[in-house]
């Protein structure tokens, strides 16, 4: 098990794409880090260049502190998952397991004894035995899945690599594997780096996200932390469903303005003068008898457990999650055709960007 060291690592393509710019990231050892960001920002191309399928621009990689700029793939200790679980479709899944073990060279042979010591211990782990004896084929999407992951970990690889694996899945198998992903790592402990476009994943898989667009690091913290405090109005808007409400308009002594649209700041924004962009969370969205702003309820999507209500006031619209336990808004509210709401909560905030 590594350490990973991202140091201004660039990647530009041949055709002048820049995929990556500069990106500073350190994964501590034994930590599951999530990169995430919408799809073509760059999170896979930092994922094939630790891998080695890529080269580097400029800038290093460091595993384990050592330098792997010029490290050949096969030579780098790694373990990978991918989208395709890319298992061999005419091997068993014990063949499957061993497969990686047996053609192993130099430092990284094993005797069979140890071969049959650590398949055992996956199979255990991945609850793979009564599928031992079969094809790839005969085998659910979550069960293949489970032995690309086992065959990645029998390995004892120094990083676990991971790009999109759940995306095959069917919603209800995703959230299962999701969970379990997450409990494998809790016993096996590896260093993971999983490449996810989804924000729930990472939010739930990670230790610590890494969010990134345009090739270029936007924050990197603890799931909640990003969450709590977004560093910019993209990670606000892309952590969270529904998405952050941002308005972007004017503050002037604690009154934020955007257009025909102007509330109340909050007490800790109310010293901010001049432009930026307001950010609040649907579920902080606050219903009050009196004062607040007028919005006009435009529209409302019962979820069952949860409503989400489409506001709108002066030409802007913000989204208001209801939720039956106590969320932001009364149960009353949806008998209203305008209602009157307080943007000025203590989480809500202002963006320079
Ligand atoms: P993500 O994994 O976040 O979807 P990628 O890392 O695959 O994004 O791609 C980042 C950017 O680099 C995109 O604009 C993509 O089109 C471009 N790109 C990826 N691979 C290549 C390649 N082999 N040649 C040229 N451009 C590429």
């Amino acid at each position: 098990m590594s350490d990973v060291e991202f140091s201004k690592t660039t990647k530009i393509y041949d055709d002048g794409t820049h995929a990556l710019d500069s990106l500073e990231l350190k994964i501590n050892e034994g930590e599951f880090l999530a990169l995430l960001g919408p799809s073509g920002c760059g999170k896979s191309t930092a994922l094939r260049l630790l891998a080695g399928l890529e080269d580097i621009t400029s800038g290093e990689i460091r595993i384990g502190g050592e330098r792997v700029n010029d490290l050949p793939a096969g030579a780098r200790g790694l373990g990978m998952v991918f989208q395709s679980y890319a298992l061999y479709p005419h091997m068993s899944v014990r063949d499957n397991l061993e497969f990686g073990l047996r053609r192993a060279k130099g430092g990284m042979r094993v005797d069979e004894a140890e071969i049959a010591r650590r398949v055992d211990e996956a199979t255990e782990m991945l609850d793979l035995g009564m599928a031992l004896g079969k094809k790839p084929k005969d085998l659910s999407g979550g069960q293949q899945q489970r032995v690309a992951i086992g065959r990645a970990l029998v390995r004892r690889p120094k990083v676990l690599l991971m790009d999109e694996p759940l995306s095959n899945l069917d919603a209800k198998l995703r959230n299962r594997m999701r969970f379990e992903i997450r409990r494998l790592h809790e016993m096996h402990g590896t260093t993971t780096v999983y490449v996810t476009h989804d924000q729930i994943e990472a939010m739930t898989l990670a230790d610590r996200i890494a969010i990134i667009a345009d090739g270029k690091l936007q924050q990197h913290a603890k799931p909640l932390d990003a969450y709590n405090q977004p560093a910019n109005s993209f990670v606000g808007s892309f952590l969270g469903t529904p998405a952050m409400n941002l308005v972007e308009g004017e503050a002037h002594n604690g009154v934020f303005r955007a257009g025909d649209l102007s509330f109340d700041l909050p007490e800790h924004l109310a010293g901010w003068q001049g432009p930026g962009i307001f950010g609040v969370r649907p579920e902080d969205v606050r219903i009050v008898d009196s004062g607040g702003t007028r919005f006009r309820v435009g529209g409302v999507e019962r979820l069952g457990g949860e409503a989400i209500y489409h506001l709108e006031a002066g030409g802007h619209w913000i989204k208001a999650l209801w939720h039956r336990s106590g969320g932001g808004l009364s149960s009353a509210a949806e008998d209203h055709a305008e209602l009157n709401v307080s943007l000025a909560v203590p989480t809500a905030v202002i963006f320079e960007d």
